[in-house]
This record gives structure tokens, C-alpha cells and sequence, in this order.
């Protein structure tokens, strides 16, 4: 499958629809989520055009995969979610109800999440 450049994340990337920003480096923005499903809930995309994160970690080079996750952990901190902790999520593939096909991470926190999946 090709990746759609219509995306909702590939318009955010390229500015043409705005995002509550929360961290930027090379590899990937931060941003808030429009549907919040916990108090904080934030989505940090790649800068790469990769579909979802099957095809990330299938046609990536370890540094890019090292960059991302390192991106995900910096969001974290700039969230100050890493002493309470929190949850990342990643949808991918069929079954996984990903609504939106550019790779993302949701970083969900700022409650306890222990009794929901
Ligand atoms: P998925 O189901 O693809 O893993 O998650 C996509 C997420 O993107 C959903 O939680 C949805 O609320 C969020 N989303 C969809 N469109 C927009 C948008 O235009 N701006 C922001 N900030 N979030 C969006």
C-alpha cells in the first residue's frame, strides 16, 4: 500500500492545518490530540512518511527507529509525565481501529490508566 499524502498528519507536517504543539526535533513533532481519551493525551508523529508502524520499523534504518522512540520519551519529559508515567499506544494494521495512516504514538497520561486497556 502507497502512503497517502492527504493524511491529516501529513497536512499538520507540512503546516497546513494547525496542532497544539509539545515537542519538535528531526524526527518527529508532538502535539495534542483533538479527542482527548485521558486527561493528557498527545500524539507524537515521524517526520518520515511511513503508513503506520509496520511499515516503519519495516523500511527504516535502526537510527530512525532509535530517534523515534527517543522522541516519544522526550515528549514524555516535556509533558512531566515520567514520574507519574503513562501510556504510548501504538495502532497498526487492520484490527488495530488506526483512523489515521502516518505513523504516531499516542502518549496517554495525567490520570491513573490501571483499570482501562
Ligand atoms: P489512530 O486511531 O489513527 O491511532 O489515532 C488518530 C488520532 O488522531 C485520534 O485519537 C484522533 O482524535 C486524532 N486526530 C484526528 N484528526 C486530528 C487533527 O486534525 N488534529 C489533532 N490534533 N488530532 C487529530
Amino acid at each position: 500500500m502507497k502512503y497517502d499524502a492527504d493524511n491529516v498528519f501529513a497536512k499538520i507536517l507540512r503546516g497546513e492545518i494547525p496542532c497544539r504543539k509539545v515537542y519538535e526535533d528531526d524526527c518527529a513533532l508532538s502535539f495534542y490530540d483533538i479527542h482527548p481519551k485521558a486527561k493528557v493525551h498527545v500524539l507524537v508523529i515521524s517526520k518520515g512518511l511511513f503508513r503506520d508502524y509496520a511499515d516503519f520499523i519495516g523500511h527504516s534504518t535502526d537510527d530512525e527507529i532509535a530517534d523515534f522512540a527517543r522522541a516519544i520519551i522526550r515528549t514524555a519529559e516535556a509533558l512531566n509525565l515520567t514520574a507519574p508515567g503513562y501510556r504510548v499506544v501504538l495502532n497498526t494494521g487492520r484490527n488495530s481501529g488506526q483512523e489515521v495512516p502516518h505513523l504516531h504514538a499516542h502518549i496517554l497520561g495525567g490520570e491513573s490508566l490501571a483499570n482501562r486497556l
